[in-house]
């Protein structure tokens, strides 16, 4: 079994390379960015809720995205893996999938983190808003906000697999397909 978490800040490339990589490994994505969308679009309290924080660059917390991540594995007991996207994003939600995936007979094989500088973020979010149809996206300020959160709260995740002895990272310039050819190496080493 592979369980992955694909690192990086927003913009780096994940939600592209999860495909990729989901497709090639046959793994469950599971994006909490994904899911927070969903429930928006339904209308739910929760995406009522977490719409307001998403708006405003800020992350959700840790609770709601935990609960989400907690529904989806027991939903998917057969899976031959998972690839977790913008998951876990607080040292708080690392502790917790470990503690879900435990529960589950499971383990993290590794984070696999993309490295792009903040330029370049916030140059690709501002030409994905033009069709993302995201708020979040369209915005320059929002984009930097975004950005620092990673940094602030996000980045010691690094820290908490490194101490696993489970971190690598990958350059995330290039094209999707040079990319893509260097994280399949990095799995394949897992
Ligand atoms: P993403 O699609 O991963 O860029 O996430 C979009 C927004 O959803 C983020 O800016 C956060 O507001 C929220 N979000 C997604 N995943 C998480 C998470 N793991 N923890 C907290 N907030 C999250």
């Amino acid at each position: 079994m592979i369980n992955i978490v694909l690192f990086g800040p927003p913009g780096a490339g994940k939600g592209t390379q999860s495909m990729k990589i989901k497709e090639k490994y046959n793994l469950v994505h599971l994006s909490t960015g994904d899911l927070l969308r969903s429930e928006i679009a339904a209308g739910t309290e929760l995406g009522l809720e977490a719409k307001k924080l998403m708006d405003a660059g800020k992350l959700v917390p840790d609770e709601v995205v935990i609960g989400m991540i907690d529904h989806k594995l027991k939903d998917n007991k057969d899976a031959e893996g998972f690839i977790f996207d913008g998951f876990p994003r607080t040292v708080k939600q690392a502790e917790a999938l470990d503690s879900l995936m435990e529960e589950n007979d499971m383990a993290i094989s590794g984070m696999i983190a993309l490295e792009v500088s903040e330029e370049e973020l916030v140059t690709r979010l501002l030409e994905r808003g033009k069709t993302s149809g995201r708020p979040d996206d369209q915005n320059e300020g929002l984009i930097r906000t975004r950005v620092h959160e990673y940094e602030n709260k996000t980045a010691p995740v690094a820290g908490y697999y490194k101490e696993q002895g489970k971190f690598v990272s990958v350059k995330g310039i290039g094209s999707v397909e040079e990319i893509f050819t260097n994280l399949s190496e990095t799995i394949q080493s897992l």
